[in-house]
């Protein structure tokens, strides 16, 4: 039997093949679509009848496919990413049919209008609802000749949005600057220097191969901006980096052909053809619809007041880094170029101290069972390594989690370490999501994937903060899908969370990270066990809120350009893209942006990928997390009564009610940006 195709148990990862995945999608694919076709023949149609094989077939499709994502990701190789890829884009067409079938839309449409809405509980009825408003944005309910436009503009969106992000890696990618003298690149520390070198040797232009090669990937343009002592190198380069795909001509006149700026205009105009065809004034307020946020008013009022709350902060730590600039080096005035070089200047004389002197109090073992203590007292819940279960790797580790009550709540694979083929980054992924059949509860499963540090020789495996914060982050979303108690598959765990609010526990359990009484738990001298020297702990405190309030007046600018643009594109008064960004920057900047900038034009997020409207989402979700650890920062972090009930109002009910509901209910009250501006060392 293919192994993919049996999901009864945990996958066997050892058994899968690569020619077992397209037989198996195959397979459940078409099983799926003539099981649709069945259910819709029905003559009356019902919560049982319909939506619960749906959810089965759903989870099912998910089942076998997750092993196959999952494992394109952390065991890389040749013929399984061709198996993904073609089987990707199968599962990609499968999806469009079905947010495109009218029948099952008028029949979720019949389940709202029936009598047995309302005995419905609240999973079921989000359920119902979430599926009309996805077929509703998705032009289903149109009427047939603006659901051909509709058709006609979302194609050629996507076509736009590719050549966006195509333009912008080309434009990256042309731009080269050559340096033959190392003189030039002083201040550069070693790994940058070998980067460089690299860089040069791997061209294949022979002019190219000796010496150093600086591009504008972010690592190279990066290191130059933080460490190279010349300035004049740091302008050009700088430069490059914010005339990206726009109309300026910077050396390389080449770079003209991948301008953006019609691109955006074209962009900005198809969003709000799309928008008005929905029944919305702007494309703000279709993004909305699918967030926490419930107005774009909301969403304004809520950025302007952090840039109020922010904005004389900022200023001040302008005034600081330019009054050390120029006392430093003598330099007249602080421009751009010289932002990030003088803030790492800075920061070190301020707080002499690296992640390196860190590490070795937080050996893998330690942090490990610091974090199971934790959500242990926080939850009541018991973590257990599970050693029977298969897994991909020797590296990779298997747990359970039983309740207060003795009941099995989820399990989790852990892969902690960088290895080759193994795709970089954090993240949680779900294996298993909960659903409850006739057959019982289907407990929920993840895979928690990390890439820290591997052990070296004998020595533990040591991480530096940031590592230990990565494991708490991609933990806090790993309990929000494991801890569920939702029996509804459409919205248990993370499914069905609002994009602005999916963040919140994963952030939430980086607090964790930061308070004396936790470290205590996670952390310890690997020879020793030793706690962290109160002078190092202090000094890390203090090097967390370094430049606080200028990343986040950075943000926001980058969050109300976004927002800005798409809610007042072609209203009367709109005056166009860079004249949007001027007014915003004169509201927000502390420091004047150099005239050639043209950052819109590489701002891929909202134009190549899908943070259009969105990217305020990023600020949202902080403010939730914050405001939510200040309940414990109230009762106590390890306080009881509170870890419970963030539990029953959070992490148990995954996406079965609105997030704001949730959140005031397990706060108390609406959202508040007071913590998240404490913790930042803005008050
Ligand atoms: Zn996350």
């Amino acid at each position: 039997m293919n192994p993919l195709l049996n999901t009864d148990t945990l996958p066997a990862f050892r058994q899968i093949k690569a020619e077992n995945i397209e037989p198996a999608i195959d397979q459940v694919l078409s099983e799926n679509k003539k099981h649709l076709e069945e259910l819709l023949k029905q003559d009356s149609i019902n919560w049982e009848n319909l939506v619960t094989p749906l959810q089965k077939m759903d989870s099912r499709l998910s089942r076998v496919w997750s092993p196959v994502r999952h494992m394109n990701s952390v065991m890389n190789n040749e013929s399984w990413r061709k198996q993904h890829d073609k089987c990707l884009s199968k599962l990609s067409s499968y999806q469009t049919e079905l947010s495109q079938n009218e029948d099952l839309y008028k029949a979720f449409k019949s389940l709202r209008d029936s009598v047995a809405y309302e005995s419905y509980s609240n999973a079921q009825k989000q359920i119902i609802k979430h599926a009309l408003r996805d077929f509703e944005l998705g032009g289903v309910a149109l009427e047939k000749d603006k659901k051909h436009r509709f058709k006609e503009i979302k194609d050629l969106l996507s076509q736009l949005s590719n050549t966006f992000s195509q333009n912008v890696l080309d434009a990256t990618n042309t731009w080269k600057k050559h340096v033959s003298d190392k003189k030039e690149l002083k201040g550069l520390p070693d790994y940058a220097l070998d980067m460089l070198a690299q860089n040069a040797a791997s061209q294949n232009k022979a002019k190219y191969k000796k010496g150093y090669l600086i591009g504008l990937d972010f690592p190279s343009f990066n290191a130059v901006m933080t460490y190279a002592k010349n300035r004049k190198l740091r302008k050009e380069v700088y430069l490059g980096y914010v005339t990206r795909a726009s109309e300026l001509k910077d050396k390389n006149a080449e770079n003209k052909k991948f301008d953006n700026t019609e691109v955006i205009k074209d962009i900005l105009e198809g969003r709000l053809v799309i928008a008005e065809l929905l029944g919305y004034k702007n494309y703000a307020e279709v993004s909305i619809a699918k967030k926490m946020a419930n107005s774009t008013d909301e969403v304004l009022k809520f950025l302007n007041d952090l840039n109020e709350k922010s904005h004389d902060k900022a200023v001040e730590e302008f005034e600081q880094l330019e009054a050390f600039a120029i006392e430093t080096d003598g330099i007249g005035k602080l421009e751009a170029w010289d932002t990030a070089y003088y803030a790492e200047k800075l920061k070190n004389k301020l707080y002499e101290f690296s992640q390196q002197e860190l590490k070795p109090y937080f050996p893998a073992d330690k942090v490990i069972t610091g974090l199971f203590e934790i959500v242990k007292r926080l939850y009541g819940i018991t973590i257990s390594e599970n050693k029977e279960t298969e897994t991909w790797h020797d590296d990779v580790l298997f747990y359970d989690i039983i309740d207060e009550n003795n009941e099995s709540r989820g399990q989790f694979y852990l892969d902690l370490y960088a290895r080759e083929n193994k795709q970089g980054g954090a993240w949680m992924d779900e294996c298993v999501s909960r659903m409850k059949t006739d057959e019982g509860v289907q407990t929920p499963v993840a895979y928690l994937v990390c890439n820290l540090t591997p052990p070296v020789g004998d020595k533990p495996a040591l991480f530096d903060h940031n590592e230990v914060t990565t494991l708490f982050h991609e933990f806090g979303h790993g309990l929000h899908h494991m801890l569920t108690k939702v029996d509804e598959y459409d919205v248990s765990g993370i499914n069905g969370v609002e994009w602005d609010a999916v963040e919140l526990p994963s952030q939430f359990m980086e607090n964790w990270c930061w308070e004396k009484e936790s470290l205590k738990l996670i952390s310890g001298h690997y020879q020793t066990g030793d706690e962290i020297p109160e002078d190092l702990f202090n000094k890390m405190l203090s090097a967390k809120n370094y430049r606080a309030a200028s990343m986040m007046i950075r943000q926001l600018e980058f969050a109300l350009f976004d927002f800005e643009l798409y809610k007042n594109y072609a209203t009367p008064g709109y005056e166009g893209v860079q004249q949007t960004l001027d007014d915003v920057r004169s509201r927000v900047s502390v420091q004047k942006a150099v005239e050639e900038n043209r950052f819109q034009n590489s701002f891929s997020h909202i134009f190549g990928g899908g943070y259009a409207a969105g990217y305020y989402s990023y600020k949202w979700a902080e403010v939730l997390s914050a405001d939510a650890f200040s309940k414990f920062e109230e009762t106590g972090i390890f306080d009881k009564t509170t870890g419970r009930e963030f539990l029953n109002n959070i992490l148990e009910k995954g996406g079965s009610e609105p997030a704001a509901e949730l959140f005031k209910k397990f706060r108390g009250r609406d959202p508040d940006s007071t913590a998240l501006l404490r913790h930042s060392g803005l008050m």
